[in-house]
């Protein structure tokens, strides 16, 4: 498929950003160039996926897609039961109602956002138990995703395992730059939570990628193949929930996963409730169609080395200029180090928000924030998060850009580099109650 994209002026841009409130989530898509705001749903699917779209079986019940997208996901992922959702946080949904009580603490490797709110809504409290250095954008450990076993085994010990219903991992972490996790860091989480009675729970989303990165970097698995890696990653957790748009190549679905049939049973059974019938979950029997085809397409080695070496490509372009990224390069995205780029520029005045609006008036690229407006606040002070990292997201579509839009990328972030003293903070004059990032406007601060 081939969109026709366009070009803007300058004069426009500014336009667009102050009637977006300078948040680039309020562009419209028609005035962005290129658009690297995020990787969700924004893949171009394949011939296959399309002609699958043909053979939707629109069933209400017992649709024959859902069967397909059942055998796959366990034929790829290893899960018994499954219980399809509209995308990642439908799932996070159910998931969190079902195992969160008022009171609970939920470790994880850095929180998501919609993954800690459904936490947070159901009375849990996030703990972050990941190791100290995924909190600095320049040190170079290959696998910043890992949880720190002591921090975990403290507050284990701290609250007493009854009040952690799981520990839930991401591979990779998004929030800490696209950041893989060892699988031996994954399986000593959960030898030390199954000597505990405690659940692993994996948000599948980029778990691909993250098997990437163990071919790539851990010892015994370079000759493995990534489904074979992505099986035994996988047979360490008990439950994992999927926002299909990011790895599985599609523009809509996830799911819920487990191998416990309690879990299942109450999931299939609270679905109905928020999604749709437990064998649709808020999807067409297409788009399950799509989704089952898309993963057996996302686990090809060809496919997400091609996939990854455009994010190493265009970050290696960044570093070579000097400018401040998050290193090592992530698996969906470079993030830019913000506080590098705007060190005159206080974490109160949001210079990542500032800096994705930068880019966006210099050659009309889309990227978004991931700092201080993104960590949002505390659910019990009230009080704004601060978090180490205050960064900007340059998310790569999968299969949709080549590599010459990366090359006007790079050039545009080099051109705001330059011109970096000029850059102001900005106020937030909106604030919307949940997820504010999505939403929140501002003006720049006089
Ligand atoms: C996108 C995402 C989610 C939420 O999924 P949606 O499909 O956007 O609802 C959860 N976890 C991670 C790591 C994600 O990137």
């Amino acid at each position: 498929m081939v969109e026709p994209i366009r070009m803007t002026t300058r004069a426009d841009r500014k336009k667009f950003i102050v009637e977006a409130g300078y948040n680039t989530f309020l562009l419209r898509s028609e005035d962005v160039y290129i658009d690297l705001l995020t990787d969700s749903g924004t893949n171009a699917m394949s011939d296959r996926q399309w002609a699958g779209m043909m053979l939707g079986d629109e069933a209400y019940a017992g649709s024959r897609n859902f069967y397909k997208l059942w055998e796959t996901v366990t034929q790829y992922y290893g899960y018994k039961y499954l219980v399809p959702t509209h995308q990642g946080r439908g799932a996070e949904h159910i998931l969190s109602q079902i195992m969160i009580h008022p009171g609970d603490l939920v470790p994880g490797n850095m929180y998501f956002t919609t993954t800690r709110l459904h936490q947070e809504l159901a009375g849990g409290t996030f703990v972050d138990v990941i190791i100290d250095e995924a909190h600095d954008p320049a040190n170079l450990h290959p696998f910043k995703g890992n949880v720190d076993l002591a921090k975990l085994e403290r507050v284990i010990r701290e609250s007493g395992p009854r009040k952690v219903p799981y520990v839930c991992i991401a591979g990779t972490v998004n929030m800490a730059g696209g950041q893989p996790q060892s699988m031996e860091n994954m399986r000593a989480v959960s030898e030390l939570c199954h000597r505990e009675g405690i659940s692993v729970v994996l948000d599948a989303t980029r778990a691909i990628e993250n098997c990437y990165f163990i071919q790539q970097c851990e010892p015994g698995y370079e000759s493995k193949k990534i489904a074979e890696i992505l099986k035994e990653y996988c047979s360490y957790t008990d439950t994992c929930t999927m926002s299909a748009k990011k790895d599985a190549l599609v523009n809509i679905g996830g799911w819920l996963a487990t191998n416990q049939q309690g879990l299942f049973e109450e999931a299939r059974n609270l679905v109905v409730v928020f999604e749709g019938l437990h064998t649709y979950g808020g999807l067409a029997g297409r788009d399950m169609e799509a989704m089952a085809r898309g993963i057996v397409e996302s686990v090809q080695d060809d496919h997400i080395r091609a996939r990854i070496g455009q994010v190493e490509y265009l970050g290696n372009h960044l570093l070579d200029w000097g400018i401040p990224i998050v290193r090592p390069v992530g698996g969906h995205a470079v993030f830019l180090d913000a506080k590098g780029f705007y060190p005159h520029i206080p974490q109160s005045q949001y210079p990542a928000q500032s800096l994705a609006c930068s880019i966006y008036l210099d050659s009309g690229v889309r990227t978004m924030e991931r700092g201080a407006v993104s960590a949002g606040r505390d659910a019990k002070t009230g009080q704004e998060h601060f978090p180490e990292l205050e960064l900007v997201r340059i998310t790569l579509p999968r299969r949709v850009y080549t590599q010459a839009h990366m090359d006007v990328v790079a050039e545009s972030v080099l051109e705001v580099y330059e011109n970096r003293e000029k850059a102001r903070g900005l106020r937030m004059t909106y604030e919307p109650k949940y997820l504010r990032f999505f939403q929140a406007r501002f003006e720049p601060v006089k």
